[in-house]
C-alpha cells in the first residue's frame, strides 16, 4: 500500500491510499480520484509518505516513543545544566572565546539563532543544537 498526500485546486489537502503508484496513475488519468471537499478532479499529488504501521497500534507506539525521547532529552538537559555554564544570550560570543583562547575546557550552553549556529560551525567551532525540554511539561 502507498499513501499519497493530494492537493486540490480548492486549496484543501487530503490523504488517500492506493495499492501502488500504477493504480494511482491510472485512476488519476481517468479522473476517478476526486477531492473529498469539493468533488473536483483537479487534484495534484504532493509528498508521498509510506506508512507501515497499522492503525490499531499507531497512537500508543507514537506516545511511547515520544515519552522515551522526552525522558532522554530531559536527562540530557539535566546533565548539561550540571556540567556546563549557562551563558544565555551570549552563547556565540562565549563559544568563540573558548574556541580561540582555549583557556577553559568547561562546556557552555545558551541560546543562539540558527544563523549564529551555522557561523560557529563554519569557523570550526563544535556546537550542537538540542531540543530544550521543559521540565514542568509532562
Ligand atoms: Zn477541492
Amino acid at each position: 500500500m502507498i499513501k499519497y498526500n493530494l492537493t486540490c485546486k480548492c486549496g484543501e489537502t487530503f490523504e488517500s491510499w492506493f495499492i501502488n503508484s500504477e493504480e494511482f496513475d491510472s485512476l488519476f488519468k481517468k479522473k476517478i480520484i476526486k477531492c473529498i471537499y469539493c468533488d473536483s478532479s483537479s487534484i495534484n499529488k504532493s509528498v508521498m509518505a509510506p506508512n507501515l504501521r497499522s492503525k490499531s497500534n499507531k497512537i500508543s507506539k507514537k506516545t511511547k516513543f515520544e515519552k522515551n525521547l522526552k525522558k532522554q532529552l530531559l536527562d540530557f538537559r539535566k546533565y548539561i545544566e550540571k556540567n556546563c555554564i549557562d551563558v544565555g544570550e551570549n552563547f556565540s560570543r562565549e563559544a568563540r572565546t573558548i574556541h580561540y583562547d582555549k583557556k577553559t575546557s568547561k562546556g557552555i550552553y545558551g541560546r543562539a539563532t540558527a544563523e549564529e549556529t551555522s557561523e560557529l560551525l563554519e569557523e570550526g567551532i563544535e556546537v550542537a543544537t538540542i531540543p530544550w525540554i521543559d521540565k514542568s511539561e509532562n
